[in-house]
C-alpha cells in the first residue's frame, strides 16, 4: 500500500496556480498541471498507516489508500474504477471539495498530509482524457419510473444510480441548464461549466431524461408528477437566502451574492438577456460574509476590474493551527484561505455591518460598522456583544450579501403535504431519506441545510439506495464505501 518510505522521501505537493495578474484577466480554471511522476510521489506518501482515517473523514468513504496505491503505481485505470465505485463525480470534489479527507489523514497528524483531493482530480481527468468514462446503460429495465426535481450534485447522484439500478429516471430542473449551485452558483474559474456538460452527455447516453425550465410546483404541480412516477427525489437544495434586514438594505448597490454570482456565470457562458446588470467594475466593493460564497464574489469582483475589494466576517478571526478543542480526526474550524482571497482582498473578522448609507438618488456610497466581541461560558451559546465606541464608515458602492442559506422553499413540500424541520429543512432521517409521504425521499442540502457538493452527491447514492428499496423489495446498489468496481 502506497510506499513505506514514501512520506519520508517526499513533500507533500498539490497544482500551483497562474499569478494573480494573469489569472484576473479572465474565468478559466487557472491551475498548473503536475508531472505524471510528481502525481506518482504524491500517493506514495500515503503510508500504510493500518486504519485509514480518511476513509471516514470522506462523507463518501472513498477509498483513498487503495487509488492512492494505484496512481503510485501507475496503474491509472484501476484508480479510476476505484474512484468511481463510491463517488460518481470526482472531477467537481477533485476540483471543489474542502478535504475533510485530508484533515482526518494519518499522516497529517504530525506531517502534511497526503494531496488526497489533488489526486481525485488527476485520476478524474486522466480517465476522461484517456476515454475510460463512458456511458453504461443498464442492460434490464424494470419498468418503475422516478422523478428527481433538482439537478444539482445531489440531484445527479440519485439519478445516476437510480438509472444504474434499471429505473427510468427523468430530472426537473426550473434553470435553463443542469446542475445547480455547480452551475449557477460556483463560478467558471473554479469549475469551468464543461466539466458539467461532459458528464450531463453521459448521464443522458446512460438514459436519464432532463426536463430543464421546469420549475416544478409552478410549471407542474408536484402532485402531478407524484401521480405519474413510482417514487419522487426532492434535491431542490437550501435557497433561500439569508437577509441583512439593516437600515439602507434597500438601496441600489446592496445585492445578494447570489444574484450577482448566477448572472456572472450566464454572462460568461455567453447568454444576452441578463436582466439589470450588476458589476464590480471601478467600484469600492464590500462582501460581507466569509464563506466559500463570499470568496466567489471576491474572486469575481477582482475579474470585473473592481477598485477595491474587502471582506467582512461577523465571527472572530480563526488560528492557522487545529484549535484544542477539535482534535485530529475532526474537521477543524481554522484560517483558510482560498485562492480568490490571494487575489488581494482585506479580511476583517469580529465585523458586524450596522446600517447602509446612500446618496439622494437612492444609491449606496457607504455602510456603517461596529467591531464585535464572542462571550463564551462554560454550557451556553457565545453570546455577541458590540464593542462601544468601535463605529466606523467605510466607502462602498456596492456591497455583496453572502450571509448563507436560511433553509428550503417550500412550495413543493406544500403541495404533497410535507413536513420541514424547525430550519425548513425537509424532514427525513439517514436511516431512509424518506419524508411523512411514502414514497417521496429528500436529499442534499434541500434535507441537511446547506452544506457540500461531497455531501450532496452522498445523500444522493444513499437515497437512492432507499428508493430503489423502496421500489423492488431490497436493493443491489452501494451504500456509503461499499465500492460496485467494474463500473466507470
Ligand atoms: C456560491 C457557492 C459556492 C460554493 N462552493 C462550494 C465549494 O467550493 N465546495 C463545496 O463542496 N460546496 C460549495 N458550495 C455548496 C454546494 O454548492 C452545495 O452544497 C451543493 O451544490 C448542494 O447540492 P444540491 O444538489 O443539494 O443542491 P443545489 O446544487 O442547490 O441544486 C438544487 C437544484 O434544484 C433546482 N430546483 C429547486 N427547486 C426546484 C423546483 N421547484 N423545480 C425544479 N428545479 C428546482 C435548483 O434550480 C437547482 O438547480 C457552494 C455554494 C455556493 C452557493
Ligand atoms: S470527496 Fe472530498 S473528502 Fe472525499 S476523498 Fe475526495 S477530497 Fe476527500
Amino acid at each position: 500500500m502506497g510506499k513505506i518510505t514514501g512520506f519520508l522521501e517526499f513533500d507533500r505537493k498539490v497544482e500551483e496556480y497562474t499569478p494573480v495578474t494573469e489569472r484576473v484577466k479572465h474565468y478559466k480554471e487557472f491551475t498548473l498541471p503536475m508531472k505524471e511522476q510528481e502525481l506518482k510521489d504524491q500517493g506514495a506518501r500515503c503510508m500504510d498507516c493500518g486504519i485509514p482515517f480518511c476513509h471516514s473523514g470522506c462523507p463518501l468513504g472513498n477509498l483513498i489508500p487503495d487509488f492512492n496505491d494505484a496512481v503510485y503505481r501507475g496503474k491509472w485505470e484501476k484508480a479510476a474504477e476505484i474512484l468511481h465505485a463510491t463517488n460518481n463525480f470526482p472531477e467537481f470534489t477533485g476540483r471543489l471539495c474542502p478535504a475533510p479527507c485530508e484533515e482526518a489523514c494519518v499522516l497529517g497528524i504530525n506531517e502534511n498530509p497526503v494531496s488526497i483531493e489533488n489526486i481525485e482530480k488527476n485520476i478524474a481527468e486522466t480517465a476522461f482524457n484517456k476515454g475510460w468514462v463512458t456511458a453504461n446503460p443498464p442492460t434490464k429495465r424494470t419498468g418503475k419510473t422516478v422523478a428527481v426535481i433538482g439537478s444539482g450534485p445531489a440531484g445527479l447522484a440519485a439519478a445516476q444510480q437510480l438509472n444504474r439500478a434499471g429505473h427510468l429516471v427523468t430530472v426537473f430542473e426550473r434553470d435553463e441548464k443542469v446542475g445547480g449551485l455547480l452551475r449557477y452558483g460556483i463560478p467558471d474559474f473554479k469549475l469551468e461549466k464543461h466539466i458539467i456538460d461532459r458528464r450531463v452527455a453521459i448521464l443522458r447516453e446512460e438514459g436519464i431524461v432532463f426536463r430543464t425550465g421546469t420549475h416544478v410546483g409552478k410549471d407542474i404541480l408536484a402532485t402531478e408528477i407524484k401521480d405519474e412516477f413510482d417514487a419522487l427525489v426532492l434535491t431542490g437544495g437550501a435557497t433561500v437566502r439569508r437577509e441583512l434586514p439593516i437600515e439602507g438594505a434597500n438601496l441600489k448597490g446592496v445585492v445578494q451574492a447570489m444574484d450577482f454570482l448566477k448572472q456572472n456565470n450566464k454572462r460568461v457562458d455567453g447568454v444576452k438577456e441578463l436582466g439589470k446588470e450588476i458589476k464590480a467594475t471601478g467600484k469600492d466593493v464590500i462582501v460581507i460574509g466569509g464563506g466559500d460564497t463570499g470568496s466567489d464574489c471576491i474572486g469575481t469582483s477582482f475579474r470585473h476590474g473592481a477598485t477595491s475589494v474587502s471582506n467582512f466576517e461577523i465571527l472572530g478571526k480563526p488560528t492557522l493551527e487545529r484549535p484544542s478543542d477539535q482534535p485530529w480526526p475532526f474537521w477543524p474550524m481554522r484560517l483558510r484561505t482560498s485562492s480568490s482571497h490571494k487575489e488581494g482582498v482585506e479580511r476583517f473578522f469580529s465585523i458586524s455591518t450596522k446600517r447602509f448609507i446612500g446618496d439622494s438618488d437612492g444609491n449606496l456610497t457607504g455602510l456603517i460598522t461596529s467591531e464585535v466581541e464572542w462571550i463564551k461560558e462554560p454550557g451556553k451559546r457565545p453570546q455577541l456583544i458590540e464593542i462601544p465606541d468601535t463605529e466606523k464608515e467605510w466607502k462602498c458602492e456596492l456591497a455583496l450579501l453572502a450571509l448563507g442559506f436560511t433553509g428550503t422553499e417550500m412550495t413543493i413540500a406544500d403541495q404533497l403535504g410535507i413536513k420541514a424541520d424547525m430550519r425548513t429543512n425537509i424532514k427525513a432521517s439517514e436511516a431512509d431519506y424518506m419524508t411523512n409521504i411514502p414514497g417521496v425521499f429528500v436529499a442534499g442540502d434541500q434535507r441537511r441545510g446547506q452544506s457540500l457538493i461531497v455531501w450532496a452527491i452522498s445523500e444522493g447514492r444513499q437515497a437512492a439506495y432507499h428508493v430503489d428499496t423502496f421500489l423492488m423489495g431490497s436493493s443491489n446498489l452501494p451504500l456509503k464505501g461499499e465500492g460496485d468496481l467494474p463500473r466507470i
